[in-house]
């Protein structure tokens, strides 16, 4: 018989109903599959697409979780059945966003409803059910960087009090009204508050995640394969795209901006422990990082150069990367965050964990994915006519 499964402190896990909002998006697909694999959780995947958890909703009994996991397709912003399915689970995730920075600038409205007013009755209905809620928020809510406004030769900037991200002590820095990149930032913050506040006054079980960069298969889309030809996705996928095609990557402003990556599998082991140990998760905005994977833009470039080159056979192009402006890239109102090193102490003391994955051994799974996945499409789509 297999050993019963038990949480940090030793007691036993209860199996129980997860409502996944958002549960067809990248981070979505994988909390399922980890769900489904490693756990007796049922999940009421809530999405308006299905394409990337396709895999797991097979004809009932291919799968030996066919009765755990139930997919309802449904826009949270018109839909009556979402009190029901909240009311039906134990807890409810809210993973459903607008949340591509191409969309900040372009379609600030839509980015500040997705973001903000459509996850209002999601935290409105958990409050007044007594049910638990775990909602994804970003690190973008930090903005910028304090160190980033000092002197650009200041011996400041290279102390971790200026720059290390903490949840419970870091300022929450944006820039200017017009410029427009900050709208998810913001609305994200202004529902992080409210939920904080349901918790103060009402008593909500709530926990927070901002993730920093989680990357890994089925991120996001390749523009003109399997989402639309003039869309811009995040930048792993943008550079995907571009190895893909054989075209220079391009680098935003120089790319100089610093990121730390993290291996989705490896966040996912963090939502998973959030998920069943409520009473160390709950009342806690928690950072999900890997601080040792920073880089600039520029690096991971040259990085995701070395390693497609070393998966697909292919030779890198003679010049590698071209320098755009973010203007040209992204258009009116775009602004960028300088760096984002995630503080680990809250949840290396909550939850006792740690990210393990290298950049290098990342991109390199990921890479082998996006190379198998896509390269025959590619060059179907990219291949001449034959002459008549
Ligand atoms: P994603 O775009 O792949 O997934 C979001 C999913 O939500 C999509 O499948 C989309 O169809 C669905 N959705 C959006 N609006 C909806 C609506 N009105 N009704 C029903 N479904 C709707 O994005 P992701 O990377 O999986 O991100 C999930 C969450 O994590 C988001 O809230 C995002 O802001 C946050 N986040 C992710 C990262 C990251 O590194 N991936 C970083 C910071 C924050
Ligand atoms: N970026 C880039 N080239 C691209 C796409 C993105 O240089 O083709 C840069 C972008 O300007 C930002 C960083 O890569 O500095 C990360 O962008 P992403 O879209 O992944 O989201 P962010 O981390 O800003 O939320």
């Amino acid at each position: 018989m297999a050993l019963a499964r038990v949480d940090l402190d030793g007691n036993p896990i209860k199996p129980m109903t997860i409502c996944m909002i958002g549960a067809g998006g990248f981070i979505g697909s994988h909390l399922c599959e980890k769900l489904m694999a490693e756990t007796p959780h049922k999940v009421l995947a809530l999405d308006v697409y299905n394409d990337k958890i396709k895999h797991l909703l097979e004809p009932a009994g291919s799968h030996p979780w066919f009765d755990r996991i139930q997919f309802h397709r449904l826009n949270i912003k018109n839909d009556s059945r979402l009190e029901g399915l909240i009311k039906m689970a134990d807890l409810t995730i809210n993973l459903a966003a607008i949340c591509t920075p191409a969309d900040y600038n372009t379609r600030p409205l839509d980015t500040i409803y997705s973001n903000f007013i459509d996850a209002l009755p999601v935290v409105k209905y958990c409050s007044e059910n007594g049910k638990r809620l775990i909602h994804f928020s970003t690190c973008e809510v930090y903005g910028k960087t304090i160190g980033s406004f000092l002197p650009k030769d200041s011996p400041l900037r290279q102390d971790p009090e200026y720059y290390v991200l903490k949840e419970d002590a870091s300022p929450c820095i944006f820039g200017s009204i017009e410029k427009q990149r900050w709208s998810y930032a913001c609305a994200k913050q202004l529902i992080e508050r409210l939920i904080y506040a349901e918790g103060a006054e009402n008593g909500l079980d709530f926990t927070i995640v901002r993730p920093f960069n989680w990357i890994g298969p089925r991120m996001d889309f390749i523009p003109g394969i399997d989402g639309p030809s003039e869309g811009v996705p995040r930048v792993l996928a943008c550079f995907s795209n571009n190895l893909l095609r054989h075209e220079p990557l391009k680098l935003v402003d120089g790319g100089q901006s610093q990121r730390t990556f993290i291996y989705i599998k490896d966040a996912i082991e963090a939502v998973l422990l959030m998920i069943e140990n409520p009473a160390r998760a709950n009342s806690q905005i928690f950072n999900v990082g890997n601080p040792n994977n920073e880089v600039t833009v520029r690096q991971l470039a040259e990085m995701m150069i070395e390693v497609y080159s070393k998966v697909s056979g292919e030779p890198s192009l003679e010049a590698p990367t071209v320098d755009v402006s973010s203007q040209e890239f992204y258009g009116v109102g775009y602004d960028d965050s300088d760096k984002r090193i995630p503080d680990m102490t809250i949840i290396n003391r909550q939850l006792g964990w740690n990210p393990k994955t290298s950049l290098w051994d990342l991109l390199e799974s990921t890479l082998t994915y996006q190379h198998r996945t896509y390269a025959e499409a590619v060059k179907q789509a990219t291949a001449k006519p034959a002459a008549n």
